[in-house]
């Protein structure tokens, strides 16, 4: 199953890619918590990453690329993947469409989880109280509402197009979400 999970900051995406990579025995591949992991560590990466991520901007197109790449060419990533947080522009999407093709690999699904600004705004601030993560501020946190809406939102149409996009609710309870992404999922393999 290759899969990616689209949709703003804050929907939930990390915590339920979490759950579906258990279930079908693939590796989560987070551009952001590569990011983070490579500024913890105080590498080249992280370095050039930075100041982007503490703006809420993005990190710049051909670093998240050269990432990507990289990544899903590991041997735990042969049987499948689920790609959180990338592609997040265009460009990235058509990065990853080349990739995929040279490799002779297809997307099964590109799962959107749609849930309305107001609801996102309370939750990173919640969660900003509880993880300290230095993106999680107010100001920051409309600056990653903005660039979503300018940048990643185009991508809704792009799989739409395509005939990957499956949206689900990303509103109720955690386990309620994880029901909906499963029971599409499940249409998706049949
Ligand atoms: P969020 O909770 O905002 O979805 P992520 O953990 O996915 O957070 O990303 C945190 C930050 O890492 C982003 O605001 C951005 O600066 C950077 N980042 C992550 N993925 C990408 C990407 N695909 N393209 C550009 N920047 C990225």
């Amino acid at each position: 199953m290759k899969l990616l999970f689209m949709g703003p900051p804050g929907a939930g995406k990390g915590t339920q890619a979490k759950i579906i990579c258990d279930d079908y025995k693939i590796p989560q591949i987070s551009t952001g918590e590569i990011l983070r992991a490579a500024v913890k560590n105080g590498t080249e990466l992280g370095r050039q990453a930075q100041e982007f991520m503490n703006a809420g901007k993005l990190v710049p197109d051909e670093v998240v690329i050269g990432i990507v790449r990289e990544r899903i060419k590991e041997p735990d990533a042969s049987n499948g993947y689920i790609l959180d947080g990338f592609p997040r522009t265009i460009e990235q999407a058509r990065a990853l469409d080349s990739m995929l093709e040279e490799m002779g690999q297809q997307l099964d699904v590109a799962l959107n989880l749609d849930v309305p600004d107001e609801e996102l705004i309370k939750r990173l601030l919640d969660r900003a109280q509880k993880d300290g993560r230095k993106d999680d501020t107010e100001p920051v946190i409309k600056n990653r509402l903005k660039v979503y809406n300018d940048q990643t939102h185009p991508l809704i149409e792009y799989y739409s197009k395509s005939g990957l996009l499956r949206s689900i609710n990303g509103l109720g309870s955690m386990e309620e979400i994880t029901a909906r992404i499963r029971t599409t999922l499940k249409e998706v393999e049949s």
